[in-house]
């Protein structure tokens, strides 16, 4: 067996998730939204399975939704890919991620990370045969520092895996801290890989800016998105991945021989919905806006100190204020098993160095699950002060 992979433990999402099923838990622990997702997307998707073709589509995606998401990101974020030699689609951002690190790591590279990051960045780098450089980011800013960056890239750096908005963090790297990353990256000429899942949960009037559109960065970048959070249906594994014809090139072979191709009905349906009127992408954003003000003001009501969050699914709750000895894990296992609410220990998401008094809620959920979870919550402050 693969040493890496069998030692690896169950991810922190499937665990949460389960012990959240075992406890009858309100589950704010893995991110994945209450609502069905869009009618109108979900019927053309039936649609497709019932009446389209369901065999293996082209390699790179169906013409019509390379053409979408190229019209998509035209529209929204001002970049210019040609559907032909800049657009492939892959089963998933997961998928894209995977299959670009083993296209462009070369065994002995330097791959400059991000902690905290997603869990399955660090294996995948290690297993494809990067040497992993990792910049730690710490609450309640979470800022990319000269400093930092300055220490992670050396004249081996290869590749950069980078998220923005990111996960778990919620944050959403300013301009300036964008345009530092990439004078690192043109320096060190490395390729910047931008999981940009998130682009469109964005908070307070935001816009997203593409690592694409910075200075040297066209050539050198690969972004990759996701119909499963744009549409908040995380089930469907349909993922776009954006890079110029020449990093194109090494990329669909990775896709060739993981999946080759994703479900077609899928593909048409997301290429209808990447299409849809600019309200709807925005009145989505104006709902989970709500959603996580409504979480935000119920924790911080209990006593919980709540970080800020301007995009994805998540916030975060600092535990230093309840004591120096209260651990996030800790809290997290006690926080399902005897009050009924899943979240995710932040921890989770470092490799060394880990910031262990911070835990991430999910938001993306009804006012009725946002409010059952405060509920049951409001007992851990009982408790606190009987304690
Ligand atoms: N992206 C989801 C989250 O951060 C989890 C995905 C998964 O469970 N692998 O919660």
């Amino acid at each position: 067996m693969n040493s890496l992979f069998a030692s690896l433990p169950t991810t922190v999402f499937e665990t949460m998730s389960r012990l959240a099923r075992e406890h009858d838990a309100v589950n704010l622990g893995q991110g994945f939204p209450d609502d069905p997702g869009p009618l109108d997307v979900r019927e053309k998707a039936a649609e497709a399975v019932l009446n389209g073709w369901n065999q293996y589509p082209p390699m790179m995606g169906v013409p019509e939704l390379r053409r979408a998401v190229s019209e998509h990101y035209r529209d929204w974020q001002g970049l210019d890919l040609d559907p032909d030699t800049e657009v492939m689609v892959t089963s998933g951002a997961t998928e894209a991620i995977a299959g670009a690190l083993l296209a462009l790591i070369e065994p002995g590279d330097e791959v400059v990370l991000f902690q905290p990051l997603y869990d399955a960045y660090l294996p995948l780098v290690q297993r494809a045969g990067g040497i992993p450089r990792l910049v730690r980011l710490v609450p309640p800013h979470w800022r990319l520092t000269e400093e930092a960056l300055g220490e992670a890239f050396t004249p081996r750096t290869r590749l950069v895996l980078f998220n923005n908005p990111h996960n778990p963090t919620g944050r959403v790297f300013g301009r300036d801290e964008l345009e530092l990353l990439a004078r690192h990256c043109v320096r060190s000429d490395a390729v910047l890989i931008s999981d940009e899942v998130w682009e469109h949960v964005i908070f307070d009037g935001l816009t997203h800016q593409s690592v694409l559109s910075l200075p040297g960065m066209r050539e050198r970048a690969v972004k990759i998105g996701s119909a499963g959070k744009i549409f908040g249906m995380t089930g469907w594994k349909v993922g776009f991945v954006c890079a110029a014809p020449n990093l194109m090139r090494a990329l669909s072979k990775a896709h060739q021989f993981l999946t080759f191709t994703t479900p077609p009905s899928l593909q048409h349906a997301v290429a209808y919905g990447l299409g849809k009127d600019p309200d709807w992408f925005m009145g989505t954003r104006a709902g989970l806006q709500r959603s996580r003000d409504r979480l935000a003001a119920g924790l911080a009501g209990i006593g919980f100190s709540v970080l800020p969050s301007s995009g994805t699914y998540f916030l975060n709750v600092d535990l230093a204020p309840l004591g120096a000895n209260v651990r996030d894990e800790e809290f997290c296992r006690s926080l399902v098993a005897e009050f009924g609410v899943a979240a995710i220990p932040v921890s989770a998401f470092y490799a060394q160095d880990a910031v262990e008094s911070v835990i991430r809620f999910c938001f993306a959920k009804t006012d009725a699950t946002l409010d059952r979870a405060i509920e049951r919550l409001e007992a851990v402050r009982s408790r606190a002060l009987a304690g």
